[in-house]
């Protein structure tokens, strides 16, 4: 396994596998790793003759009042996983070498935005799009590996993908989940030993809603309601949003049938989690 700190480096093993015709497989994350980015490099592994995994926290994609500083890193533990797991390079540029001045063009997302994430956490996906389309130039993947826990992420790079002509496919791969549900993520480790308990009860509340609907419920109102009031009774923190859309376009339903996500967001002390369930009605 290489570890790569310069674009041009980058540029010019990419070079080389192109010259020999290997496919790669790319997974973007921002380090910490867990199981849940395991799994999609066991998935790209599978795939491709060589992975690459990408560890940057991008500054772009926090908002002032985000977790910028506090965001967990520990490159060490990071490149053993990596190594045990047989990643051919890291690419682990620094603040510098990606914005080594203020940018001079950043892309707006126009789409999938205005709900879930995009509206409590404004310009998000701005910086995740202008950050993965400088990756994406920069390794040239045929194939980018991103968690369904991101839902609205995977959407938003579809978009990106189609509307800037990457010559790359996006492959979508399930949410990677503690024993309890809690969806794996590297802001856990921020959760006090009582919010990790209580935080079972976030996935509890998707697969309450997936039955409730499985069983003939159809009033979003009503389905959103009883998951408000299970996690209150079961948690701390607050609730930042519960919302039912079309997937992947992330539209308001008039009835709720086709392929729809189900996605929450609730605020801890110190950690704000995400988790969703993508369904067919
Ligand atoms: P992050 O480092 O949080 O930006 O995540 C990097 C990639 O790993 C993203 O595509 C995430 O969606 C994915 N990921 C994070 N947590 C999980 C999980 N629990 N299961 C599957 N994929 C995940």
């Amino acid at each position: 396994m290489r570890v790569i700190t310069t674009i041009s480096q980058m540029q010019k093993e990419v070079q080389l596998l192109k010259n020999e015709n290997l496919s790669v497989g790319y997974v973007p994350t921002m380090g910490y790793l867990h199981e849940g980015h395991i799994s999609l490099v066991r998935k790209a592994k599978e795939e491709n003759d060589i992975v690459i995994l990408s560890i940057f926290v991008n500054p772009l994609q926090f908002g002032p009042n985000e977790d910028l500083d506090a965001y967990p890193r520990d490159f060490e533990r990071d490149s053993e996983i990596a190594k045990n797991e047989k990643v051919d390079f890291i690419f682990y540029p620094s603040v510098d070498e990606m914005y080594p001045s203020k940018p001079s063009v950043t892309l707006v997302v126009q789409k999938r935005v205005d709900v879930l994430c995009g509206s409590s956490r404004p310009g998000h996906f701005d910086g995740v799009a202008t950050v993965l389309a400088k990756l994406f130039h920069v390794i040239q993947p045929n194939r980018a590996y991103f968690g369904m826990k991101d839902a609205q992420q995977v959407a938003v790079v579809d978009g990106l993908i189609n509307d800037l002509h990457f010559p790359l496919e996006l492959i979508p791969v399930e949410t990677v989940r503690e024993e309890d549900g809690l969806a794996k993520s590297s802001r856990n480790v921020r959760l006090t030993a009582k919010e990790r308990e209580e935080a079972s009860i976030l996935y509890k509340s998707l697969t309450e809603a997936e039955k409730q609907i499985r069983s003939g419920e159809r009033n979003i109102q009503v389905i959103i309601s009883h998951m408000q009031s299970l996690i209150k009774q079961n948690s701390s923190g607050t609730v930042d949003y519960i919302e039912i859309y079309s997937y992947p376009e992330l539209e308001k339903l008039e009835v709720l049938e086709g392929k729809i996500i189900i996605a929450l967001a609730f605020k801890f002390s110190n950690a704000r989690l995400i988790d969703n369930l993508v369904l067919t009605v």
